[in-house]
């Protein structure tokens, strides 16, 4: 179902995977997740009596070795928003079904960008945002997946009434509408939906797959250039430098500049963006991102650490959006 954010997608998928399994009441999940994720399964825990919450890096060592008998779900990220690099999904989830556990992913950074089958995957459910590599635009709507052999056995708490059985009968009660359409809650933005279709239109006829060589293609040539003069600058490599193990994505750090050198290359026109403590993010989407914008995109930073742009005052003020 396309709908709602990815924010409340989580809720509605954790506690539908969480109303599948009575007996247990653990959420397991990677620390390092992008923050709305825990935040959701923070408030999904407050609404469960006994519900409880464990996090890679800070409740274990390893995901593999948190997921026990009271774990219901364990909630993970096909790629890591920081570092851009890819989890093992299918392995893990396989390693969580043996334990009897379910698994929801995040594909806010794999879906558009990376081959992604969630049968192959067989996870149990899914969400993601559309406007990263789907091209929505901003705000546009996210989505959330259940698998088919749990269609009729979870239920959610957003019972809106476009996951009513039957929406325009106005019934005084909720009854569960079948399928997917169950995790639909009210009136979607209908503007924002269009303004996707039309950014999905730019998909048809590539090949997923084509799409991603052509964008490991374009993050492998960021790398080997700013490899040339990174060590000159003090930046470093966040991301793997090899692309195999990563999505479409380059994160770079710098002790101090992180912040205003991806401000200094904003206004040069090259469009990034930061991520605490000290992370630079570059995405390719291969869609429309030329071999010539990364050289041009390479060059630009280039420019900006050697002439020390970035400490100008102007590239120094902290924005509410990083
Ligand atoms: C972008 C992103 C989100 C965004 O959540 P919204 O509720 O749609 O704002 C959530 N999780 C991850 C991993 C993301 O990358």
């Amino acid at each position: 179902m396309v709908c709602d954010t990815t924010s409340l997608n989580i809720y509605k998928t954790l506690h539908a995977a969480l109303s599948m399994k009575p007996g247990r009441r653990k959420i397991v999940a990677e620390g390092t997740s992008f923050p709305t994720n825990l935040y959701m399964a923070e408030g999904v825990r407050s609404t469960l009596d006994g519900a409880t919450l464990a996090l890679e890096g800070r409740d274990g060592d390893r995901i593999e070795d948190m997921i026990d008998a009271d774990t219901a779900v364990v909630m993970l990220n096909h790629v890591d928003y920081r570092s851009g690099v890819i989890r093992d999904v299918k392995a893990l989830t396989k390693l969580a079904h043996e334990r009897g556990a379910l698994v929801m992913v995040d594909m806010c950074h794999s879906a558009g960008v990376i081959p992604v089958d969630l049968h192959d995957l067989n996870v149990d459910f899914a969400v993601g945002c559309t406007y990263k590599y789907l091209n929505g635009g901003p705000g546009s709507p996210a989505y959330a997946y259940a698998a088919k052999r749990h269609h009729g056995k979870f239920t959610q708490p957003l019972s809106g009434w476009h996951g009513h059985a039957a929406p325009f009968k106005f019934e005084q009660s909720y009854r569960q509408g079948e399928g997917a359409r169950a995790l639909l809650c009210g009136t979607q933005h209908t503007l924002s939906m269009r303004a996707l279709q039309s950014g999905l239109a730019v998909f048809d006829d590539v090949k997923i797959t084509d799409l991603y060589s052509k964008g490991r293609a374009l993050s492998d040539l960021f790398v080997q250039l700013v490899e040339s003069f990174a060590d000159d600058f003090g930046i470093g490599f966040y991301s793997p430098k090899d692309g195999t193990l990563r999505n479409g994505q380059v994160s770079l750090t710098h002790a101090e500049g992180g912040y205003a050198i991806v401000q200094a290359l904003i206004a040069r026109g090259v469009i990034g963006d930061f991520r605490q403590p000290n992370v630079m993010r570059f995405g390719f989407t291969p869609l429309y991102l030329r071999f010539a914008d990364v050289w041009d995109a390479a060059n630009h930073l280039y420019e900006v650490m050697k002439t020390d742009e970035w400490k100008e005052d102007r590239f120094n003020v902290v924005n509410t959006v990083t």
